[in-house]
Order: structure tokens, then sequence, then C-alpha cells
């Protein structure tokens, strides 16, 4: 991922590097690259936009300093605005004052799930938690039995509807895992809720329905940095019709732009707080906006 990107803002750079100092004219001209290269990157138009007016202000307001030379100084603008766009500091889960915390998953089918709860849930207990994963995508038949596999790999307990029992409740069973988690001292509930290939409203009422049953202290929005484009009209539904408090990016190993990586801060103003970079349990770490801007600068 952002291998177009970065190749295009290190031409914009080397461009800079024989000048002793950047005129407006430089800077207008340094700032088209620059946006070229974010919309080809499928990064949003409000995005690009904000970021462009941002770059450009700040390069021109630069201070002549002897340490830095004009392309090192503007490389640093990108930077900080880079890590500014990513969301700044890494924001870090939060745990409720009294157990269980209750995390709730939300997101398209495919975006990475069924297959997040389990990195969490191993990502949890090394930090010291016994979690508990919880089966309430009762839609797609081989759900449940996708979560147990997890569960097992990451070793921690999952809790679901006996097979047998009919397609069940999902509201149900997100409400009586709570108790269950409180009456078998597991102190964090990772819910995994039922996603559609697409937007629909019955998906994001049933969404609702388990988060009012359960008030998470966070429910993360899952997306597939595949989708490109389409991650920021699909974050902006499910702020609308379930509302997030923090955003994980999926498949940050595949070869996307990295568009949607850049936009999905900004446009919702919620922190991208964990990101996936591939289908094993251990492909998975907090996301760090400064890290992320640096592999992109190179
Ligand atoms: P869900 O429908 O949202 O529960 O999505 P799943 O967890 O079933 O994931 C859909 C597919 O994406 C599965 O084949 C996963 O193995 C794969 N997957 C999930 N996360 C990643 C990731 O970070 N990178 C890659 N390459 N594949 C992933």
């Amino acid at each position: 991922m952002f291998e177009t990107l970065s190749d295009r803002l290190d031409k914009v750079f080397t461009g800079l590097r024989g000048k002793g100092r950047l005129t407006d004219a430089d800077i207008d001209a340094t700032a088209r690259e620059i946006r070229i290269a974010l919309l080809e990157a499928d990064v949003a138009l409000p995005v690009v936009r904000a970021f462009i007016a941002s770059v450009k202000e700040r390069a021109r307001g630069a201070e002549v300093s002897g340490a830095l030379n004009p392309a090192q100084q503007v490389i640093k603008v990108v930077n900080e605005e880079l890590v500014g766009i990513l969301g700044g500091e890494t924001r870090r889960l939060r745990y409720a004052k009294q157990a269980p915390t209750v995390i709730m998953l939300a997101g398209l089918q495919g975006s990475g799930k069924t297959t997040l709860a389990g990195k969490l849930g191993r990502w949890l207990k090394e930090q010291g938690h016994t979690p508990l994963l919880v089966a309430c995508d009762l839609q797609r038949p081989n759900a449940v039995n996708q979560l147990s596999i997890v569960a097992g790999q990451a070793g921690v307990d999952v809790y679901a509807p006996e097979p047998g029992n009919g397609v069940g409740d999902p509201i149900r069973v997100a409400a009586d895992s709570v108790e269950h988690a409180r009456r078998t001292m597991h102190d964090v509930v990772v819910v995994d809720t039922a996603g559609r290939l697409g937007i629909d409203a019955e998906l994001m009422a049933q969404a609702a329905g388990i988060r009012d049953a359960v008030q998470p202290d966070e429910t993360l929005f899952v997306v597939d940095a595949m989708i490109g484009q389409d991650a920021v009209n699909t974050a902006t539904a499910f702020q609308e019709g379930v509302g997030f408090s923090g955003v994980v990016l999926t498949k940050l190993d595949g070869d996307a732009r990295g568009g949607a990586a850049l936009s999905v801060r900004y446009v919702t103003g919620q922190p991208i707080m964990f990101a996936s970079t591939g289908e094993k349990l251990t492909d998975f770490d907090v996301f760090h906006p400064e890290r992320m801007a640096s592999r992109i600068l190179g």
C-alpha cells in the first residue's frame, strides 16, 4: 500500500532539492503536484482540499531556516500535515470503570470483523485481559463457527447461541452475553455483528438495536482499506446509522492506494485505532499516525 503515493511524493521533493529558496510559484507548483498525488491515491476530495490549503499556508509562512533546505522544509510540513490528517496522537482503547468493557464491531460483510474479533481477543489477552468474543452475526451461516475457530486460535472464550436453536435474536444474544461475562469474570466483551455486502436499513437497525442493548464503551467501525473511495461513504452511513467511536482499517497489506486510510479520520472525526495487515491473528497492531506518515514519506 501507498507505493504510488510514496513514489509521487518522492518525485515532488526531488524536484525541490536543488532550490536555494522557494518562491510562491514554486510552492503553488509543489502543491499542485501533491494534490495530484493524493487524488491518485483515492483520497477524498474534501480531505485533499484541506490538506493542500494547509500545506500551502504553512510552506509560505515557513521561516527560511539555516537548518533545513527548502525541500526538507516542505517534507517536514507535509509530514506534520499527514500525521494530523491521520489523527495526530495514537488513541488508546477506553476501558469501562466497571467491568466488563464492551467493544462492538460494525462494518460491511467481508470487511474483516470476525477476523478482527480474534485479533482483538488475542491482543487483549496479551495485555492481561480475559476477553469474551460474542457471536451476534447470526445472518451468515458460517459466522458463528468462524468466530469459534478464531477464538480457539486466540485462546479466548466465545459466547454463541447453541447450534440448532434456530436463527436466534442477535440483540438478545448481545444483551445476555454481557450478563454472562459479568458472572464468568470476563472483563472485556467483543461483540461481532452481522454485515451485508452493501449498506442497508435492516442491518443498521439491527446494529443500532445491539448498541442500545449493550451500551458499548467503544464501537469500532471496521473498514477494508481496499474499497478506496467507498470507505468514506460507508463510514458516513455507519456514523449516521449506528455511530462509532473508533475506526479499524483492515487489509493494509493489500495493494490499495491508501485513500481510505487518509480520508476516514478527517471525514468522520473519529480516530483510527487499530490496523490489520494480514489474515493471521498476529497481523494486527495499534494504529500509530506518525509511523503511518513515515511509511508514506519513505
Ligand atoms: P467479516 O465478514 O467482516 O466478518 O469478515 P471476515 O473476518 O470473515 O474477513 C473476510 C476475509 O478477509 C477473510 O478471508 C479474512 O481472512 C480476510 N481478512 C481479514 N482481515 C484481513 C487483513 O488485514 N488482510 C488480509 N489480506 N485479509 C484479511
